[in-house]
């Protein structure tokens, strides 16, 4: 891990009234450079050739560091560029989609925005539930082996993109005739099966509560909520209950885009309770515990009961259906305020006060 005191000499070189807000370009990069575009800042943006053409025709990052791979971003001769330009790199889904969680912790020495000591407890799944439990949430049952199911089951392979090779089962009998299957059809491997995390399948709608810890403000606000549009598992429904078990379908869960929802208002006290409890829960864990934007994954049932099943401590893609505005944003803002922008306003309001130290790490 980077030493505090390595990283405060980083800052103290910097020059506040010229702060970059950077991101590598994907995920939520048009969210964040939108927000600090609007709050004044400048922006770079990492990224594949390949991906250019978005910043192009969207061109809000002021410059563009073309690599070949977003792992290039702890090359020295790019930090060092980005050191240059009094960079703060706001993290998402992508940087440890390509860079290992430990990489990301011990070789980026260029300022985060967020904690990055948190990074760990995000990536894996032991380590979130712990987070969960210790925030007191309601989280699906998980078992420890085949031979333990009586009732639906969720088997989710570590790291899957998009859900490949999730399946579900309600008895050790059929666990392991989908495990045939699923090998036959080339979406699991014999090694997986040690990996594979067996869950409680929980029947209800996925709802993704959006939160931001403010450190300035000290106060968890919700900005807004999505829910998933997956391939294949959204387009099953279309096809007739005969035609699906003809077809013998194995949904999977690739993301294809999110959709915004607003939830009906008896919900929000829990929602908000659990925003302040995961918060509360990470300050124990590494203080000062989330700096900005996190996300739940949750489910609600029928029985409008919450089940968390993910947290990501960072700003997820789900915020981009939010980018304008959100029905919560705007009552908490009154004002055009998303998650990219809620992050440079922080950023601005950390300089204000003499306090962006507390929101780097
Ligand atoms: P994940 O990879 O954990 O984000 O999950 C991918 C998809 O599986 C999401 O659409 C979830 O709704 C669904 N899912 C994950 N866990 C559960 C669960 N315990 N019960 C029901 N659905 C789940």
């Amino acid at each position: 891990m980077i030493a505090r005191e390595d990283l405060a000499e980083i800052i103290s070189g910097y020059d506040p009234s010229r702060l970059t807000i950077g991101t590598i370009g994907s995920h939520s990069a048009l969210n964040i450079f939108k927000g600090a575009k609007e709050e004044g800042f400048r922006t770079v943006c990492i990224c594949e050739e390949d991906d250019a053409i978005v910043y192009e025709r969207f061109p809000l990052a002021d410059e563009v560091i073309i690599v070949e791979d977003p792992s290039e971003i702890l090359e020295e001769g790019v930090q060092e560029r980005l050191r240059g330009m009094n960079a703060v790199l706001v993290p998402h889904g992508s940087f440890t989609a390509y860079i290992s969680a430990e990489r990301l912790a011990d070789e980026l020495r260029v300022p985060m925005f967020g904690n990055r000591h948190l990074l760990r407890w995000e990536v894996s799944r032991v380590s979130q539930e712990e987070w969960l439990r210790r925030a007191g949430l309601r989280l699906p049952r998980s078992f420890k082996g085949p031979e333990e199911i009586d009732r639906p089951i969720i088997a989710k392979l570590p790291g899957a993109r998009g859900g490949r090779g999730y399946f579900i089962a309600n008895s050790p009998e059929s666990f392991h005739r989908r495990v045939g299957e699923m090998i036959g059809r080339g979406l699991l491997e014999e090694g997986d099966l040690e990996r594979i995390h067996l869950q409680e399948y929980v029947l209800g709608v996925n709802v993704y509560p959006h939160y931001f810890s403010s450190i300035i403000r000290g106060e968890v606000e919700l900005l807004g909520f999505d829910k998933r549009y997956e391939s294949s598992v959204d387009a099953i429904g279309r096809i007739p209950a005969r035609e699906q078990l003809e077809a013998d379908i194995a949904p999977t869960y690739t993301i294809v885009g999110n959709i915004p929802i607003t939830l009906r208002e008896s919900l929000l006290p829990e929602f908000l309770r659990m925003g302040d409890a995961v918060q509360r829960a990470a300050k124990e864990l590494a203080p000062p515990g989330i700096i900005g934007p996190f996300c739940l994954e949750t489910i609600v049932t029928e029985d409008l009961e919450i089940f968390a099943f993910e947290i990501s401590a960072r700003i997820v893609a789900g915020t981009n259906v939010e980018i304008g505005t959100s029905p919560y944003a705007y009552l908490k803002h009154g004002e055009w305020m998303y998650t990219g922008r809620r992050i440079a306003l922080e950023i601005k309001e950390a300089l204000r006060e003499g306090r962006l130290r507390e929101v780097l790490t």
